[in-house]
């Protein structure tokens, strides 16, 4: 119904599918029905993905998104035309850049799994309103991309300052948190999908978890030592 529907899990999913090219077809800006306007929200969305696909080694081109209203059909049919004619010159989606299909689907997997921490970093920007083309391409830039990536947050949880009062495991959206009553909660990194909300949600007065970027993670402390005795029980 809105272009602002388009999340960029569905177009890395038609990537991981095997589709050459993404074209996504918006209302003309400012004549948006709604006051959301979103589809300066998907422009935003396309142009940051472009850097992203850029990032993993895609031809940022197979990516497009074109404004036209419901009675512009010839805007419609000449964008589309002039986007596939694009597609088939860049070739099959990794063969045409040299990629082997495992290591892209492996590329994809992985970005996929971090588009809530890059929505998330990229918030403000992704909310703004660019009226100018010409500035679209300094809306994001491949040095903002490349530090991006470089600077990936992992969240930790100290094991000596959970009081396990459970927040951050009610609030969790990706099954990341494992923890339960009077136990000391971890964060299995491989489901974390570092959107940071435990990261909010833990009281500050526990403050137990921090955010670790450019070192190792700490690993979890071991399933049997996780249980806290409260003191008023140890009486
Ligand atoms: S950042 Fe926290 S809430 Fe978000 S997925 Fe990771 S462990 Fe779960
Ligand atoms: S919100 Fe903080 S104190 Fe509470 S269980 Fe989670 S990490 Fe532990």
């Amino acid at each position: 119904m809105c272009s602002g529907r388009v999340d960029p899990v569905f177009v890395l999913k038609a990537f991981s599918n095997g589709v050459d090219g993404v074209f996504i077809g918006g209302c003309r800006l400012n004549e948006c029905n709604y006051v959301t306007h979103g589809n300066y929200h998907t422009l935003n969305m396309v142009l940051l993905f472009r850097r992203v696909i850029e990032h993993i080694g895609l031809n940022p081109e197979r990516l497009k998104i074109e404004f036209m209203s419901g009675a512009e059909a010839n805007v419609f049919v000449e964008a589309v035309n002039g986007f596939v004619k694009k597609v088939k010159q860049l070739g099959p989606l990794g063969e045409g850049e040299g990629i082997d299909k495992a290591e892209l689907k492996s590329r994809l997997a992985e970005i996929t799994k971090l588009v809530p921490y890059i929505k998330v970093v990229n918030q403000e920007k992704l909310a703004s309103r660019v009226e100018n083309p010409d500035e679209y391409a300094g809306l994001f830039t491949k040095e903002e991309i490349e530090k991006l990536f470089s600077e990936v947050v992992s969240y930790y949880i100290d094991p000596t300052k959970c009081q396990a009062c459970m927040t951050c495991a009610r609030r969790y959206p990706a099954e990341a948190i494992i923890g339960a009553k009077n136990q000391i909660h971890v964060v299995d990194q491989d489901k974390c999908i570092k959107c940071g909300t435990c990261f909010e949600a833990c009281p500050t007065k526990f403050g137990a978890i921090s955010k670790i970027s450019g070192e190792p993670v700490p690993p979890p402390i071991p399933e049997g030592e996780r249980m806290i005795v409260r003191k008023s029980k140890e009486k």
